[in-house]
């Protein structure tokens, strides 16, 4: 019946049976899943792990799922690259990206969505639905046409339209909420609470969040099990960051890597940077903002996990950084024109956030580093569309011609 037992305040430390439940009903406090680590630790090996499927699933021991089938569109176990091009315009020579760009939904979040989705099938839901910060809807609406469930997908109304088409197309019901993310997110508590649906970032966020640590996992296994010296994160709710580095502290408690000597860097949109706000100023408590970034896939101006967050930059002795919508340009180009990798905002966001602790020497030359590349650049074409002028020619090779010299 897999490892999970039960769910857990991460406050208090009450418990809770395995249900459709994320608040601590004492403090409010998260709630988090407890596994059984001795029988989890007595069966995983290395080498279990590498005879798994060549997908995420391959750490199914590891996450809070059950025996039966997986409501899997083959996601993850994607490429770990060596980026010497854009590792040379850094100073870096041990850079690596994880390219999650290439997911079933193109974005990180069928992770997180193929657990809650198997989870919320387990418990015997027919519904999907979830507040979106647009990523989300499309790996909802996919999982559960793969799952033969109903979906209902909530977003802000001012979304990209490519990530309203990404999600509508799975036949989802579509909800375009005219107000901010966490507007969308209090609405949708609302919803979760009179109508029995498996919200996965709400009434299933315990099981659903279990997901990004997979994205622990197969780095530590891609680098040929070692936890790297660095990794640098893009933050939202600030979930995935915090799962990150549950990850890689599970494989070695787990005998699965030596240490874990890893840095977290966390990088936010300056225009929506709580966060990193909070930690420049030296408190735990975040202080929600009203967003206003290109990069809204990471538009969460109240993060679920943001006081997680800031002890993970403590324990790991990592940082934060916020970047300007003009570097999360930047950072798009330079990412693309090095790497061949076109990837979207929050991607932007990333890479300039390694550039400056590159330069500050936060980072060193010689240090493993891995930047985590989030989602898919075709979702948010328009922040870079104004570049994208082609040289208009007469199909003639005397024009052609011509339109290079115009070029100079
Ligand atoms: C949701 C999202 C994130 C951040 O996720 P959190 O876990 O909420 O911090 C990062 N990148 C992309 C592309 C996303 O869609
Ligand atoms: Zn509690």
């Amino acid at each position: 019946m897999g490892f999970a037992t039960a769910l857990r305040c991460r406050e208090c430390g009450r418990e809770y049976p395995k249900e459709p439940i994320n608040i601590c009903e004492w403090c409010f406090g998260p709630l988090e899943v407890v596994y059984d680590h001795d029988r989890m630790a007595s069966v995983v090996t290395r080498e279990r792990i590498e005879s798994g499927p060549p997908t995420m699933w391959r750490y199914r021991d590891l996450l809070p799922v059950g025996d039966g089938p997986v409501i899997d569109l083959h996601c993850g176990l994607t490429p770990l690259i060596k980026a010497d091009n854009l590792g040379r315009e850094l100073g870096l020579q041990n850079l690596y990206l994880k390219n999650d760009c290439v997911n079933p939904t193109y974005s990180f979040k069928d992770r997180v969505v193929t657990v809650a989705a198997t989870v919320a099938k387990e418990l015997g839901f027919d519904t999907l639905a979830c507040a979106s910060t647009g990523n989300l809807a499309g790996a909802v609406a996919a999982h559960a046409a793969k799952a033969g469930m109903q979906a209902y997908v909530f977003m802000p109304a001012d979304l990209e339209r490519v990530k309203i088409v990404g999600a509508a197309v799975y036949g989802p019901t579509v909800i375009a909420v005219d107000g901010s993310y966490d507007e969308v997110n209090r609405l949708c508590s609302e919803v979760a609470d009179s109508f029995g649906w498996a919200f996965v970032n709400i009434n299933i966020r315990p099981y659903y969040a279990e997901g990004s640590k997979t994205l622990g996992y197969e780095v530590a296994e891609q680098l040929g099990w070692r936890a790297p010296d660095h990794a640098v994160v893009p933050v939202a709710s600030g979930s995935l960051y915090v799962k990150i580095w549950k990850g890689l502290n599970e494989f070695r408690d787990l005998g699965l890597i030596d240490q874990v000597q890893t840095k977290m860097h966390m990088a936010q949109p300056l225009g929506c940077s709580p966060v990193v706000t909070a930690y420049a100023a030296g408190v735990m408590d975040v202080r929600p903002v009203k967003p206003n970034t290109i990069a809204k896939s990471l538009a969460i101006g109240n993060p679920a996990d943001g006081y997680y967050a800031l002890k993970v930059i403590k324990e790991s002795e990592g940082s934060a950084t916020a970047v300007s919508d003009e570097e999360v340009i930047e950072g798009i180009k330079l990412l693309a024109e090095t790497e061949g990798i076109f990837a979207e905002t929050a991607a932007g966001v990333v890479v300039s956030a390694l550039r400056r602790l590159a330069h500050s020497g936060a980072i060193g030359p010689k240090e493993l580093t891995v930047a985590y590349v989030t989602g898919n650049g075709l979702k948010t074409q328009e922040v870079v569309e104004e570049d994208a002028r082609p040289l208009l020619v007469k199909p003639t090779l005397d024009s052609f011609k011509e339109a290079l010299d115009r070029r100079g």
